[in-house]
């Protein structure tokens, strides 16, 4: 980096942004937690779900009747008999990301059994089954919870994902959907957020990787955007590096990606506008500044880098972001 030859002409420079002189510190990526959590038991146990049609007959007249009439009238409901039935699945957001924060499943299994094997099974578009997550014996008749990283068994492809909760009893017998409940629900998942929220532009040629400088060579994209437009974290991951630098990043914002070869690099960020620290574990999508104009800089933006291969500054190498960012949604 031609430093000096930069500072020197700072005074002229037409450019939004400068080069960095510091040298971060590595820091450990960071882990995300995954695993089942055990539900408390809020509601009452349900209703027996064979109640209904078969009531009044005794338990051996309905399984010699399930034996006779599968094509009968109402061998449908009688193929039903004792199998475990779905009351509710909810998920509680219908958008997540990898390193992001967990989306919540609970779901309310009916049986005779106390207790019925569950697993989340999760689909593709088109209906390849891309995971099965085990979530063990479950109490029935009591709400259950489950905190889906995205993690478990490896990250989840991106897309329009379905989750679908399945269930077997001490029988080998399948869960069925309800009127309630059909037991599937579906699930946007992306790997990666993009790092403004609000309006913003991409600016001129003169605001791409690559773009000619004084005394250097534009390392990020610049995007403008209003004074004060949140600023995320486009990957979960360990802050690496806050700091100030006067005469170029102005208020500046490092980030290490959880999982990924991958550093970030916000700057010009509001004065007093940070909100984490060096060392601290963020969230895919956590807001960890403002953007704004501060060090050398023309006007509000956000100047965001990417770096592969090795820390930021340290043994990576800057790519052009923008690719990055369409993809995330700009
Ligand atoms: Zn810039």
């Amino acid at each position: 980096m031609a430093c000096r030859s930069l500072l020197r002409r700072l005074g002229s420079a037409s450019a939004l942004c400068a080069v960095l002189v510091l040298v971060p510190v590595s820091a450990v990526p960071a882990n995300a937690s995954s695993g089942a959590v055990e539900g408390s038991s809020t509601t009452a146990a349900g209703k027996p779900p064979n109640g209904g049609a078969q009531a009044g007959k005794p338990p051996t007249a309905k399984r010699r009747e399930r034996g006779r009439s599968e094509k009968g009238r109402g061998g449908r409901r009688s193929r039903d008999v004792g199998r475990p039935i779905v009351h509710s699945f909810a998920l509680s957001r219908a958008r997540a990301f990898l390193y992001g924060p967990p989306t919540t499943v609970s779901f309310r299994i009916a049986d005779r059994s106390r207790k019925v094997r569950v697993a989340l099974v999760v689909l593709a578009p088109g209906g390849r089954v891309v995971r099965r997550i085990d979530l063990g014996r479950r109490r029935t008749g009591v709400r259950q919870r489950h905190r889906l990283t995205g993690l478990t068994g490896g990250p989840l492809p991106e897309g329009a994902l379905e989750v679908r909760l399945t269930a077997r009893d001490g029988g080998g017998k399948h869960l069925r959907p309800s009127k309630k409940s059909s037991g599937r629900r579906r699930l946007a998942f992306r790997w990666h957020h993009f790092p403004l929220q609000g309006r913003f532009a991409y600016g001129g040629e003169g605001s791409r990787f690559g773009a000619g400088r004084p005394g250097h060579v534009h390392q990020g994209q610049d995007i403008p955007a209003p004074q004060g437009t949140p600023v995320l974290a486009p990957r979960g991951g360990r802050v690496r590096t806050v700091a100030f630098q006067a005469a170029g990043a102005g208020h500046y914002v490092v980030l290490d990606g959880a999982g990924e070869d991958r550093d970030y690099v916000f700057m010009h960020l509001q004065a007093g506008s940070v909100r984490v620290r060096a060392g601290q574990g963020v969230r895919t999508g956590q807001r960890i500044a403002s953007v704004g104009s501060t060090g050398v800089s023309g006007g509000p933006h956000l100047h965001f880098e990417v770096w592969e291969g090795g820390p930021w500054a340290a043994g990576g190498r800057p790519v052009d972001p923008l690719p990055y960012l369409r993809r995330w949604g700009g």
